[in-house]
């Protein structure tokens, strides 16, 4: 079978790889679309996921084989095979019902953090029982199912919150974790979502998906000030999300955004050092600086559940669906990322 290999920094290879078989415990899935996320972009770039190893972490496809004692899945069920594993009962997380930061689950995650991932024509899941496997549910397109990554990690931001019916949201950072963000900020009760983003032509689709107003951070001389007259308050936003993981908006967030004693959810990875940031006096006005880490696996079936009844949708989110062998050019190492969200492999092109 064709695999894309993971070999270090600027070196993804499509090579052919022997078939994987299910031994007891296990089970190979053959993989209908695999997410090119913005993680493998970064190992891409920046060798951030240990080589040698077949990236690909965000997975629906079609059970293929199944290996002794696994009695959950039969051989053609469609299921989400994503991150993070967990050990289920082992760790402290996990005991109180906390599996996104289990202690033990990153390591063992397909496409990651260990064993091989979905960037190939079959996957092995190497213990069914402690790796993250969602059934997808009938009448709900695979396309829209493997969005699960994205849409989670933003509807866990917004459940880690104390958000409730008709708080004011400001929303920083207009990719497709920030769209999922004011989609579900909006099916859950915002009264007011303003957007943040340095790029106009983004707009349209924030508004599509929710946005009640949209401020260029880049070019607005009073970011604050329009934050407030967009909000119709003087104080700001009850919850903001920064979902980005720039180091200036984090600080627009904290100090533009957000109302005295309200919640500044770290969504987007923030990965420079805060050089810039003070947090004295951030003390007085009592913001909660709150991290947030991918999803459980029973928010990755509330998100199946909305989709399937209509309460949320993600039009457009799939931007390109390419095959294996566009995995470098058209995939991780991409140039013009403008205009696109989501990019779909499918191994069978
Ligand atoms: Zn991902
Ligand atoms: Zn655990």
């Amino acid at each position: 079978m064709k695999a894309a290999v993971f070999y270090g920094a600027g070196d993804l290879r499509v090579e052919e790889r022997p078939m994987p078989k299910a031994g007891p415990g296990q089970m190979v899935v053959k993989i209908d679309y695999c997410g090119i996320c913005g993680t493998d972009v970064e190992a891409y770039q920046h060798e951030i996921v240990k080589p040698v190893i077949v990236l690909g972490h965000e997975n629906v496809g079609t059970v293929y084989q199944v290996g002794e004692g696994v009695t959950r899945f039969k051989v053609g069920d469609k299921v989400l095979c994503g991150p993070p594993s967990y050990c289920k009962e082992n760790c402290t997380y996990c005991r109180e019902g906390r599996p996104n930061i289990c202690a033990y689950g990153f390591p063992r995650t397909n496409g990651i953090g260990g064993p091989d991932g979905g960037y190939a024509e079959y996957m092995l899941v190497g213990d069914v029982e402690h790796t993250m496997i969602i059934p997808v549910p009938d009448g709900v397109d695979e396309k829209d199912a493997v969005l699960f990554d994205v849409i989670c990690v933003s509807l866990h931001a917004l459940r880690r919150s104390n958000f409730k019916f008709g708080d004011n949201v400001v929303i920083s950072g207009g990719g497709p974790i920030g769209l999922a963000a004011i989609q579900i900020a909006k099916a859950a009760g915002a009264r007011r979502i303003v957007a943040l983003e340095t790029d106009d032509a983004k707009f349209p689709r924030l508004k599509e998906y929710g946005a009640d107003y949209c401020i260029n951070v880049r070019t607005c001389q009073d970011v604050g000030g329009e934050i407030r007259k967009a909000l119709g308050n003087e104080d700001g936003a009850d919850v903001t999300l920064e979902c980005s993981g720039r180091q200036e908006s984090l600080i627009t967030c904290i100090f533009q955004a957000a109302k005295n004693g309200s919640q500044v959810i770290l969504v987007g990875i923030v990965g420079e050092p805060l050089s810039q940031l003070s947090l004295a006096p951030v003390i007085p006005r009592e913001i909660d600086l709150i991290s947030s880490f991918v999803y459980t696996p029973e928010e990755i079936e509330l998100y199946l559940d909305m989709l399937a009844s209509g309460k949320i949708r993600f039009p457009g989110m799939v931007t390109d669906i390419i095959g294996l062998d566009d995995v470098v050019e058209k995939g991780v190492a991409r140039q013009d990322r403008r205009g696109q969200l989501k990019i779909l492999l499918d191994p069978s092109m």
